[in-house]
C-alpha cells in the first residue's frame, strides 16, 4: 500500500538560503563556489554535515564525488538522486544546488514518516560539474561513470593554473570510494531549468529530453590595412566586413534550424509532467 508523504518545502528553502550564503554574491540571490575552491569546500562541509544530521553514512571518491546513503531494508544498489553544488562565476542559489538539497529533504521526509524504503537512497554531488574552472564541465560525473580515467582527471589543469588532484588534497576531499563507481539502481535528478521556455510557458516541471552538443570553432579573419580615403572599394580586403558577414550568416543559419539549439532534426520539445 502506498503511503503519502510530502517534502517539508520550507526547509528545502532554508537549506538553499544557507548554502547560497557561502561565497555569496553581495546585491544577489546568487553565489560563486567554483569547484575545490575554498567557498566549495565549505560548501561541501555544510552538506555533509546535514548528512551526517540525517544519519547517512558519507563516501567520497578519488574525484571528491560525495554520496551520503541511508540503509534501506535490503542491500543493493541504492535509488538516487543528486546534482552538484560547485557554481559558475555568478551562479544562481538553485541551478545544481536544488537537486542535491531536494535529495536531502526526500531523505528527511521518508525518516519523519518512519519509512523503512525497500532499497537503500542515496543523494550525491559530483565534483566540477560546472567546468568553469577545470575543464571539461561534468568532470566528477565523468569520472563516476568510467568515461574518463580518474589518473587523467587529477592532472586537469584549471583556468588559473591549478591542478585537479593537488587541489583536491588541499580542501580534503581525495577520497577512497572507488571509482568508477558501481552504477545505483535508479537515478533521478531535480533541477532548476537553465532556459526560459517553462518559466515562459508557465508550466511548473518538464522532463529533459535531451542535452546541447556544442561544438566550438574558432576562426581567425585577416584583412589588409590600407589607406581610407584613397583604397577603393573594390580593391580592400576588410576584414571586419568578412567577419560581421560570417557572423550573420551563423545567426541566419541557426534561425532556419528551428528555435531549438541543437539537434534541429528532433525539434525542439519538452514534456510537461503537471
Ligand atoms: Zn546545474
Amino acid at each position: 500500500m502506498a503511503t503519502e508523504i510530502s517534502v517539508d518545502g520550507q526547509g528545502l528553502s532554508d537549506r538553499l538560503a544557507a548554502l547560497a550564503l557561502i561565497g555569496e554574491i553581495e546585491g544577489t540571490d546568487g553565489a560563486c563556489r567554483l569547484a575545490l575552491t575554498d567557498d566549495d569546500r565549505a560548501g561541501r562541509d555544510l552538506v555533509v554535515t546535514w548528512m551526517r544530521d540525517l544519519g547517512m553514512e558519507i563516501s567520497i571518491d578519488g574525484i571528491g564525488n560525495v554520496v551520503g546513503t541511508m540503509a534501506g531494508a535490503e542491500p543493493g544498489p541504492p535509488v538516487m538522486c543528486g546534482s552538484h553544488i560547485d557554481t559558475v562565476r555568478t551562479g544562481g542559489r538553485y541551478d545544481g544546488n536544488l537537486g542535491v538539497l531536494a535529495g536531502l529533504q526526500v531523505v528527511e521526509a521518508v525518516q519523519r514518516a518512519g519509512i523503512t524504503t525497500r532499497r537503500p537512497l542515496a543523494v550525491g554531488f559530483f565534483t566540477d560539474e560546472e567546468g568553469s574552472r577545470f575543464p571539461p564541465d561534468m568532470l566528477g560525473s565523468l569520472v563516476y561513470t568510467g568515461e574518463l580515467p580518474l589518473e587523467e582527471a587529477l592532472d586537469i589543469v584549471g583556468a588559473d593554473g591549478a591542478v585537479v588532484g593537488e587541489e583536491l588534497d588541499r580542501i580534503g576531499y581525495r577520497g577512497p570510494a572507488p571509482c568508477p563507481s558501481p552504477p545505483p539502481h535508479a537515478f533521478v535528478e531535480l533541477h532548476i531549468e537553465q532556459g526560459p521556455i517553462l518559466d515562459t510557458e508557465d508550466v511548473v516541471i518538464g522532463v529533459v529530453t535531451g542535452v546541447q552538443g556544442i561544438s566550438w570553432t574558432e576562426i581567425t579573419v585577416a584583412g589588409q590595412s590600407n589607406h581610407a580615403g584613397t583604397t577603393p572599394m573594390a580593391m580592400r580586403h576588410d576584414a571586419g566586413w568578412a567577419a560581421t558577414r560570417i557572423a550573420v550568416f551563423v545567426h541566419e543559419l541557426a534561425t532556419e534550424f528551428g528555435p531549438r539549439r541543437s539537434a534541429p532534426w528532433a525539434g525542439w520539445s519538452f514534456t510537461p509532467i503537471w
